[in-house]
């Protein structure tokens, strides 16, 4: 059986990680040009069976690295105003073991080189009369497989021919993503695992990345042959501007640089808060509106299948990653349990499918600032 994959994102790795260990070809294509196009290093919580199903689809000699490279938080979170006093505190949240994307990235990469193939930007599928499945890509190249797995995130090129009536909903919410390197002033204003600034109209959470040991020297360590970037631990924040105040983001900052928009929705917060804004990495800041997709109903099982965010773009609640590795696992156990491809596919969107609409619930009572779509849910 011939897999192609398109995107060589979290998800679409973790299946060719778990599908090379199960002897299966697979080949994955991505658009972007390389592992450091673009702004790729937010921190993810992993945890449970996603973190589970991420460990058994990596080969068993880079699990200790895997292990070495996440961090753990504890304590209860706070609530601040814009001048540091405190106004509550939250109670502690199970966010599992945290880890940075970009250094995942570099884990799940390792061993794909001959797989993974950088600039391949998916215009089109077709599907043949022989049964397999033929990707178009933007440079006029081609590839086949006997089934095409679109992981192609949010925006998918994939889901958007399979499922043309899926339709991408924006929460109206807008957010302001970043991240600072880390140093004893600003690990202060996150004393537990995480602080929220209220401020009018806006919010800005803040989360530490704290790698016990730097990424890079524990591969050196435990998997030499293993590269991952060296990356100092670090302040996630994200700043979300609710739908229906007087700020609209889109309108009055599109196009502008992530930090000087989050610098002046601050100007007159504490100085720390202003200081760990102003020295935020500038590659990884991004400003954009926050979509998602309703549940939708199961569709006629075919040899073109979705994973991931492609498959159910979640809206914001910190599980989106975890349930791409759960169907990574899930699809590579099914593909290797029958010879039925499309029974196998079938079973597979059933699982994928009921573990989405729970993980969908969870994420939309979990952030409060959604309040008004979970009235609509
Ligand atoms: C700020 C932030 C914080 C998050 N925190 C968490 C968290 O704490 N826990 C958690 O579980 N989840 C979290 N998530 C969600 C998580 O990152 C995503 O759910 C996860 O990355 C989805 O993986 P994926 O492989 O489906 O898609 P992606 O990782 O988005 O990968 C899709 C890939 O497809 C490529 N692609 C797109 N179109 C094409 C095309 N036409 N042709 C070829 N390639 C294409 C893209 O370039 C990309 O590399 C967070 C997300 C964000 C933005």
């Amino acid at each position: 059986m011939r897999v192609v994959v398109i995107g060589a994102g979290l998800g679409g790795l973790c299946l060719a990680q778990g599908l090379r260990g199960a002897g299966i070809e697979v080949q994955v294509y991505e658009r972007d040009a390389g592992v450091q196009a673009r702004f790729q290093g937010y921190r993810i919580g992993l945890g449970g069976p996603g973190l589970e199903a991420l460990r058994r689809c990596l080969p068993p000699r880079l699990r200790p690295l895997l292990d070495a490279i996440g961090g753990e938080l504890s304590g209860e979170g706070r609530v601040v105003d814009p001048g540091l006093r405190e106004l509550g505190r939250i109670p502690e949240a199970d966010e599992g073991l945290l880890f940075d994307r970009h250094v995942l990235r570099h884990l799940l990469l390792h061993g794909l080189a001959d797989r993974v193939h950088f600039g391949k930007s998916l215009n089109r599928y077709r599907e043949l009369s022989d049964g397999t499945v033929r990707a178009e890509f933007a440079d006029g190249s081609t590839a086949s497989g006997d089934v095409l797995v679109g992981a192609d995130g949010m925006g998918s090129t994939v889901r958007r021919q399979l499922l043309p009536s899926v339709e991408i909903l924006d929460t109206g919410v807008s957010g302001v993503i970043g991240r600072t390197t880390m140093n004893e002033r600003f690990a202060a204003l996150v004393p537990g695992w995480s602080t929220l600034v209220q401020g009018e109209h806006r919010q800005l959470f803040l989360g530490k990345m704290p790698f016990h040991r730097s990424p890079h020297l524990a591969a050196a360590e435990l998997a030499p042959d293993v590269f991952l970037p060296e990356t100092a631990s670090y302040l996630r924040w994200v700043m979300l501007v609710p739908a229906g105040g007087p700020i609209d983001l889109q309108r009055e900052y599109a196009g502008q640089d992530g930090i000087e928009v989050v610098l002046d929705l601050i100007h007159d917060w504490h100085p720390d808060l202003r200081e760990l804004i102003r020295q935020g990495d500038r590659r990884n800041s991004g400003v954009g509106p926050i979509r998602y997709a309703k549940p939708y109903a199961p569709w006629q099982t075919r040899a073109v299948t979705l994973l991931g965010d492609s498959a159910h773009p979640l809206p914001p609640g910190g599980l989106g990653a975890n349930l791409a590795f759960a169907d990574a696992e899930r699809l590579t156990t099914t593909l290797g349990e029958t010879t039925d491809l499309r029974a196998c596919l079938a079973t597979y969107e059933d699982r994928m499918r009921t573990a989405a609409a729970t993980v969908y619930h969870e994420a939309m009572a979990k952030l409060p600032i959604f309040e008004h779509l979970v009235q609509d849910r």
